[in-house]
């Protein structure tokens, strides 16, 4: 049975904590020495590992209590992206460790935690939250081998071991164990080829707009690919550098020839063979229509882009790529194109047929590029088109206007004055709005708080923020200086350097050089840190 406790109990361990970790961090350990630093260092990484633990105990409850429906989230997962700023990944490994580690109360299921060996020495703090999920990976893959029952002595296995290696070389045993389970992988049954094929197409890197290509393929869709690579990947063939490309596949003569001038490595002519290949499926119009559209790639550009043949152009599923690539792509045929103008408005649609709805979408495409929900990143390509009410000054009115939505987020949407469902709420922000006639979002559960766009897509807007708050800090900063009659009181202590306080003050450097310059001047100062008077974050003096 797991032991309940009263809500008093559980605050109490709370605020415990934050004090014991407010003093810890508050302390400065330099008297220690090196033996005491090393017995330190073990204690405080013991008694972090615990706290994970309590981490996903708490999700698991929030899991059971369906907190997640109830503020309006997608998911947990959601929610802790949310409300704790985790990455994705992270707030996926939270997820799973409640899940997976921490005991449960909802009834059907037994009350103690899935893998409880596992469980028991991360409360001991023997072991990491990283030496958990190596774990949890490997008994979760050997699982599909093994019976239940043959799992924990496993589970045990890898939970000792962990005890004195790295979770590195816990992913290493657990990839031995599996091999040892299942040791002659070289005629693999139907069941291991349908579950191992994969492909993993790798985030577009920032720096050099490049994306790496993973993945496992099954026989048959490796005959597929040797079948088109001994075609489109011979030299000579789909060169792209060479200016007769492209030349006739069929007429050996013209391949011959342009193989002798093929400078590229078997590597890069697969690549040109695989982009060759899908320039064709996608040409030949067997992939029909994608939410309304015409299955090809819709590429957005600037007018001053498209004059100046520089920057970087984007495409409804989300990626980048360099404006004269871009050009090169649309060819002759500018069907591929949304154009817009100076403030981004849709300048020119190069289409295949004249579709109202499929004109909105494009356009939606080229100015949202993706869900408007806030925090969401899904493309636009996996978005449907969401109508929204219309707000006027003095209250709304009828007109509806669209905007895009992922498919989840797009089902999460409830009016404002539905009392039972939870979820989003979504308005046009008005024009006296910093973001006007964008999407604005908010969470029906949160009825008082602000309607929020979402930045995920335009990034210059996020960059613009950081900047301000960084601006808004340091202005606080100085007007606190300034404000204080206690400066007066270092007029002594700075001498001469007086007269440029307050051209310091308004310089690039603020307040930061003045302190500098201040305890260059005098050492034994006690100020010299932080301002004499208390602070709060925002940089006001401390009312209490
Ligand atoms: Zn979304």
């Amino acid at each position: 049975m797991v032991p309940t406790s009263t809500v008093a109990e559980y605050l109490d361990a709370v605020a415990s904590f934050e004090r014991a970790a407010e003093q810890l961090a508050a302390t400065n350990p330099v008297m220690l020495s090196g033996q005491e630093v090393l017995g330190c260092l073990h204690r405080v990484e013991t008694a972090a590992r615990k706290i994970p633990a309590a981490q996903h105990w708490l999700t698991e409850v929030s899991i059971e209590q369906g907190l997640h429906n109830e503020l309006g989230y997608t998911s947990t997962k959601e929610l802790l992206v949310d409300q704790l700023r985790l990455a994705g990944g992270e707030a996926a490994d939270r997820v799973r460790g409640a899940r997976n580690r921490a005991p449960r109360q909802e009834r059907g299921s037994a009350p103690g935690p899935r893998l409880p060996l596992v469980a028991a020495a991360q409360r001991d703090g023997r072991i990491s939250e990283r030496h958990a999920i190596a774990i949890d990976r490997a008994v979760d893959k050997c699982g599909r081998k093994l019976p239940a029952h043959q799992l924990e002595p496993l589970e045990e296995m890898l939970v000792i071991a962990a005890e004195s290696v790295t979770p590195d070389d816990i992913a290493a045993l657990g990839r031995k164990a599996y091999e040892t389970i299942d040791p002659d992988g070289a005629e693999p049954s139907a069941e291991d080829i349908a579950r191992q094929r994969d492909l993993h197409l790798g985030k577009q890197r920032d720096d050099d707009l490049m994306s790496t290509l993973e993945g496992c393929l099954a026989p048959e869709a490796r005959a597929l690919v040797d079948t088109v690579m001994d075609k489109l990947a011979r030299p000579g063939v789909n060169n792209p550098a060479d200016a007769d490309n492209p030349v006739d596949i069929d007429d050996p003569d013209a391949i011959a020839n342009a193989a002798k001038r093929d400078k590229r490595t078997a590597g890069q002519r697969r690549h040109d063979a695989l982009a060759a290949a899908l320039r064709a499926g996608i040409a030949s119009g067997i992939l029909g229509q994608h939410r309304g559209l015409p299955c090809i790639p819709i590429i957005t550009l600037g007018i001053d882009q498209l004059e100046s043949h520089t920057g970087i152009a984007t495409t409804a599923t989300g990626g980048r790529l360099p404006v004269p690539d871009a050009l090169a792509m649309m060819g002759g045929n500018p069907k591929y194109v949304l154009l817009l103008d100076l403030a981004a408005r849709p300048l020119f649609l190069g289409r295949e047929k004249r579709l109202a709805t499929a004109d909105q979408r494009i356009a939606l495409y080229g100015s949202e590029k993706g869900c408007t929900a806030p925090g969401c990143d899904a493309p636009a390509t996996r978005c449907q088109v969401h109508h929204i009410t219309e707000w006027a000054d003095g209250g709304r009115t009828d007109i509806t206007t669209l905007t895009l939505a992922c498919d989840k987020h797009h089902g999460k949407v409830v009016p404002g004055k539905d009392q039972i469902r939870r979820g989003f709420e979504t308005v046009v922000l008005p024009d006296h709005n910093q973001y006007p006639g964008r999407t604005g979002w908010r969470r029906t559960a949160d009825p008082a708080g602000d309607y929020r766009v979402n930045h995920t897509h335009h990034t210059h807007e996020l960059y613009q923020q950081a900047q301000e708050h960084h601006r808004q800090r340091h202005q606080a900063y100085a007007d606190a200086w300034r404000a204080e009659d206690e400066r007066a009181l270092y007029r002594d202590l700075v001498g001469t350097i007086h007269d440029d306080i307050a051209a310091i003050l308004d310089g690039p450097n603020g307040p930061p050089t003045l302190e500098t310059l201040l305890s260059e001047h005098d050492d034994d100062n006690h100020w010299r840190t932080e301002p004499p008077w208390p602070m709060d974050a925002a940089g006001h003096r401390d009312a209490a």
